[in-house]
């Protein structure tokens, strides 16, 4: 029987970059492909914290996975949570939205499951201060952060105004960055106008990391680039800062000379550390694959698990060479597992090693305003934001997103219009829930 009536399957964990860059590459192929995620969506993650403070709205940073793979014709979808993996019998189980398990067998198996946020060992800290890794995690940063001016509004006692008025950001690395300078950007230009009570400007922005200087990554040059345009925007820079304990009402941080402080903050956001999915672990215990630190997988330069090369793994959850966390790494690496896959089916010689081409990076630090580095190219200011724009729009998916993208961007930079921020007294009802051990306002519980 043939490749065509007997087609090879192969199931993709992860409709991320990598998977679906994997599944791009098969379009083509004699194989049955199944992308199974435990969301419905492909999530443009760089621009999470443009969700997370009003300039976009989800639909435009998450896109349908049906719908983009409706033209591949050998690629299903299924939505379901896979839980584990029989290497011997080459079966994914999963979990369906209902909660019953199924099953998919495969011939060859992709890994393009990502990372999860860390909290070092403190996941109690996650109920007070929320990392940003999903469109849920930016919804409900975008809740507490506009529901925090909200309250600081309706709030009688000076203390707990200041409170609300404090945000705490845990992490200098882009997100932390891009998060910090968007609350600020939100507090003096486009709620100055909106409140009677409260000066929204005087919203205060606290950056901690336990690093020497934010963006560390990006060299020293743009590092301290991005220091000089975040003290310009107000951003609070609290650097060689260790942060030993969250609460409802604020954090306490160790400073290089061991001293505490404790900082009252109404919002507090995580945006430090990653670990590998639980999913990472079950493939490892079924394969016996080593995992790095963080839980992420390591590969051989096929990217297939030693004694496993009917098993890849691709993106954020693959350890090989140091490679960082980015969405470049994730697309080639998907693209590779994919041409490996279609390669061996059409009979074709091995595939050469992976090797990774760094395009650089960019980080957002305000409007008008970015650092790119590209190799020895290192540049800021407003042509580093001009490149970010360009890269970003290259990027989204479907052309619907970037023109929506193009035309919030232009409100948002030229008339500081923010206008994805809908919620309700309900659901800031649920913040508060969410510090239920909040005491009640006292007065001198001031910051420090
Ligand atoms: C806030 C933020 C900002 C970023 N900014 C940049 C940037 O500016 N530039 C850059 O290059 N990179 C950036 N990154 C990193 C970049 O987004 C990632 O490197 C990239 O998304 C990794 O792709 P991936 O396919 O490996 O994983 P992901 O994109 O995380 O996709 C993983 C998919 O797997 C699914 N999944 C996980 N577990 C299961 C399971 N058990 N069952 C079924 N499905 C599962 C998830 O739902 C998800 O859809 C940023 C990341 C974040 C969080």
């Amino acid at each position: 029987m043939s490749d065509q009536d007997n087609p090879r399957r192969v199931v993709i964990v992860g409709g991320g970059f990598a998977g679906l860059f994997a599944a791009r590459a098969l379009r083509r192929a004699a194989v049955q492909v199944t992308l199974i995620d435990r969301a419905e969506h492909h999530l443009f993650q760089p621009l999470l914290y443009q969700c997370a403070t009003g300039i976009l709205s989800e639909g435009k940073i998450a896109a349908p996975l049906r719908a983009i793979l409706s033209k591949n014709q050998n690629v299903a979808f299924a939505l379901a949570e896979v839980t584990g993996i029989d290497a011997g019998r080459r079966q994914v189980q999963a979990m369906r939205p209902g909660g019953q398990t199924t099953e998919f067998d495969y011939d060859y198996l992709i890994v393009a499951a990502g990372v999860e946020q860390s909290y070092f060992g403190h996941d109690e800290y996650a109920r007070y201060a929320p990392g940003m890794k999903t469109i849920e995690d930016a919804l409900v940063i975008r809740r507490r952060v506009f529901g925090a001016f909200e309250m600081a509004e309706s709030a009688t006692d000076m203390a707990e105004r200041r409170r609300w008025l404090t945000f705490a950001l845990v992490g200098a690395g882009p997100t932390g960055v891009e998060l910090a300078g968007q609350i600020r950007e939100v507090a003096t230009k486009t709620l100055r106008a909106e409140y009677r009570q409260i000066k929204s400007e005087d919203a205060r922005v606290l950056l901690f990391d336990g690093g020497a200087a934010p963006l560390a990554p990006f060299g020293p040059k743009l590092s301290a680039k991005a220091s000089r345009t975040l003290d310009r925007l107000g951003v609070e820079q609290h650097m060689h800062s260790i942060v030993t304990q969250i609460d409802g009402t604020g954090l306490s941080v160790r400073a290089e000379d061991g001293s505490q402080t404790r900082y009252d903050a109404g919002t507090i956001l995580w945006t430090a550390g990653i670990a590998a999915p639980s999913v990472a672990t079950a493939v490892a215990q079924a394969t016996g694959a080593k995992q790095d630190r963080a839980g992420r997988i390591e590969v051989g330069t096929d990217l297939s698990i030693p004694g496993h090369p009917e098993i890849m793994i691709t993106g954020d959850v693959m350890s090989l060479n140091k490679l960082p966390g980015v969405a470049e790494v994730a697309m080639q690496t998907g693209l590779y597992a994919g041409r490996r896959i279609r390669h061996e089916v059409a009979g074709r010689a091995a595939a050469k090693p992976f090797r990774y081409y760094d395009l650089g990076s960019a980080a957002y630090l305000s409007r008008g305003r970015a650092v790119v580095s590209v190799g020895r190219l290192q540049f800021g200011g407003f042509p580093g934001w001009v490149v970010w724009l360009f890269i970003h729009i290259g990027f989204m998916t479907g052309y619907r997103n970037r023109f929506g993208a193009l035309l919030s961007w232009w409100f948002a930079f030229t008339r500081d219009l923010r206008r994805e921020r809908t919620f309700t007294t309900k659901q800031v009802g649920i913040m508060s829930d969410v510090y239920e051990d909040l005491p009640p306002a006292s007065p001198g519980t001031g910051s420090v």
